[in-house]
């Protein structure tokens, strides 16, 4: 079956042991998809999920920021057409700055590849980064998080129960336990509403939404302004 999942990687599992290098900041105030994190943006978030959808239109490849009281900063790497690795301790670095905020949020790009890939949803692998960071924010910053996967079509915002929050934070890699089964449920879900050509966008919309509920996963979608 065609593979219609954008992926996210998680970074931080390599970089737990400490990052020692500060990257070189360049300053802008239009958000780019760039190779590498760090790059910081000065741009109000309604501007930055405005220039996001743009982003989005155009872009070949995914990237993630994390935005909170006016700054974006770039926190993918290795970004690549279908996937983007995550660096979720330099996430925390770089919203320790604004400790105080009541809520930091995640945003992403899924790239269109295609017509019906214009509203990809959020995957798994975006609920597990989702997870978390949120429980990292909300221990060392008492932060919460909400998640946004920004498509060329509308944006995507998801979060999740305390228990799947519970669950991906448990979760050992390469052990079977409740995450990879929720995970692979997931997975199932959305590629059988996506693949399915007799609904339309809205229906397949509405579907996932309602799929995801059941799975502990809140997910909204609002269609762009035109
Ligand atoms: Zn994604």
């Amino acid at each position: 079956m065609k593979k219609i999942i954008p992926i996210i990687g998680i970074c931080s599992m390599l970089y737990f042991s400490g990052i020692n290098s500060t990257p070189a900041w360049a300053k802008s105030d239009y958000l780019e998809v760039k190779n590498g994190k760090g790059h910081v943006y000065t741009v109000s978030e309604n501007e930055g999920n405005k220039q996001l959808r743009e982003i989005a239109k155009t872009t070949d490849k995914e990237d993630g920021w994390v935005y909170a009281a006016g700054k974006w900063y770039d926190v993918g790497e290795s970004e690549k057409e279908d996937s983007v690795t995550i660096c979720l301790k330099d996430a925390v670095k770089y919203l320790k700055k604004h400790k105080g905020e009541k809520e930091a949020k995640f945003a992403h790009v899924h790239p269109k590849k295609t017509a019906e890939e214009s509203i990809a949803p959020p995957s798994s692998y975006d609920i597990f980064t989702h997870g978390k960071l949120k429980r990292m924010l909300k221990n060392s910053l008492k932060m919460s998080l909400i998640s946004e996967a920004h498509t060329s079509h509308g944006v995507w915002t998801y979060d999740i129960t305390d228990a799947l929050e519970k669950d991906i934070n448990n979760a050992k890699p390469g052990e079977f336990n409740s995450w990879r089964i929720l995970e692979s449920m997931i997975n199932q879900e959305t590629i059988l509403i996506f693949s399915n050509k007799s609904s339309s966008n809205e229906e397949k919309i509405e579907h996932y939404i309602s799929a995801m509920k059941n799975l502990g996963i809140t997910v909204s979608y609002k269609t762009s302004e035109k």
